[in-house]
């Protein structure tokens, strides 16, 4: 079977977590975390930038820094993760969908500003498979009404808008090394704290809402509980897991990319058969994190699953769009709202089918999904 993910192993990550119980600090913010934030910062100029237990604690960590409380409205795309939404309606938001784009998943920047109210606090963006928004819409938007921008960066390390790494554009990023990601700790991820007013307290919420990181440092002489927080740093053997991967990223990035060409290169041709494939825009860079190609139906879409099962290949949709979950409807139905279609988040949650794509993916299985993708459409 080929397998749809298989998370990439570099080798040192046994011995780093054995390093780091020698050590003897196996909670939070020790010598791996402080080496991780090293290279993070040294390599992308995240200059303040705090690891955390996953992706969704970093999203949660910036729904509390942009103060958003009961009656706000955020606005982000439906095709996305739930962590994107859930974040900000544990704060009490109201969630403004935006659909996505006709040729990418990314939400339509231009359906934006008719969403925006007295109430809305913040623009969540959202970079799919690691493709960049386009930043410079949205932060007009934003200094427009002045609006805070959050990044969920889940899908997009080492991946760039106009020679600006995602994550370092809004005022907040937020990362995800969880194992499905391109750079994995099991469970992980990162907040990118750009906005330099919110550093200080970020620094406080990821530390159960105390100061003890000042207190660490010597700047105090007692910590104590001065905000609310949670506990949202993770342990050691996390970070060392996590620093053995970054000591690769190079070329994990390297090997992703040539897969991610290779079925670019093979299946241009599907194209004339109505199946799409990815877009980059000219001011994005690609960074592998997926391969999808839409389906021109969501019959033709299951039953190339089901064809490439029979295959022993494993290749799976994504994202069931948020306007349409059973929690928003809910949500709706209590003040007798409706909900309102969005066509093409909706087309990329029916249509959507992503390539198994991992580092130890060889040659000759591309080149078999590749056959049976071109055998599948010839004979349908
Ligand atoms: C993976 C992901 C998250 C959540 O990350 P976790 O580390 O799994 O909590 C959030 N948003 C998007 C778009 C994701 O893909």
């Amino acid at each position: 079977m080929i397998k749809f993910n298989k998370p990439y192993i570099t080798g040192k990550e046994l011995l780093y977590i054995e390093d780091a119980i020698n050590r003897g600090e196996l909670s939070g913010d020790g010598y791996y975390t402080a080496q991780c934030s090293k290279y993070f910062s040294s390599k992308f100029g995240f200059n303040s930038n705090f690891l955390t237990t996953s992706g969704t604690d970093a999203l949660e960590m910036a729904a509390i820094l942009s103060n958003i409380s009961e009656g706000d409205e955020v606005i982000m795309p439906s095709f996305t993760f739930v962590s994107t939404a859930n974040a900000f309606i544990l704060r009490g938001a109201t969630i403004k969908f935006v659909d996505s784009q006709k040729n990418s998943p990314n939400m339509d920047e231009d359906l934006i500003e008719a969403l925006i109210t007295e109430k809305t606090k913040a623009i969540v963006v959202v970079h799919y498979g690691g493709i960049a928004c386009d930043m410079e819409k949205i932060i007009s938007l934003s200094e427009k009404y002045n609006l805070i921008i959050i990044e969920d960066a889940a899908h997009s390390i080492d991946s760039y808008y106009k020679n600006q790494p995602l994550g370092s554009i809004g005022h907040f990023g937020a990362f995800s090394f969880h194992s499905t990601k391109n750079i994995i700790s099991g469970e992980g991820g990162m907040m990118v704290v750009n906005d330099k007013n919110a550093i200080k307290r970020a620094e406080i919420i990821r530390e159960k809402g105390t100061n003890r990181s000042s207190f660490f440092r010597g700047e105090i002489d007692k910590y104590g509980w001065v905000d609310i927080g949670s506990s949202f740093l993770p342990s050691e053997v996390t970070a060392a897991f996590l620093y053995a991967q970054l000591e690769d990223l190079d070329s994990i990035q390297t090997k992703r990319k040539e897969i991610w060409n290779d079925y670019y290169t093979q299946l241009k041709s599907i194209e004339q058969f109505y199946y799409q494939l990815p877009v980059i825009p000219d001011y994005a860079t690609n960074n592998a994190h997926l391969f999808y190609i839409i389906c021109p139906s969501i019959e033709k879409r299951t039953a190339l699953i089901n064809y490439l099962l029979n295959h022993n290949i494993k290749a799976v949709f994504h994202y069931q769009a948020l306007h349409k979950s059973s929690y928003y409807l809910n949500l709706l139905s209590k003040t007798n709202q409706s909900v309102k279609p969005l066509k093409n988040a909706e087309r990329y949650s029916d249509l959507l089918l992503r390539l198994p794509l991992f580092p130890d993916l060889s040659k000759n299985d591309i080149n078999l999904i590749c056959k049976k993708i071109i055998a599948f459409i010839r004979e349908s």
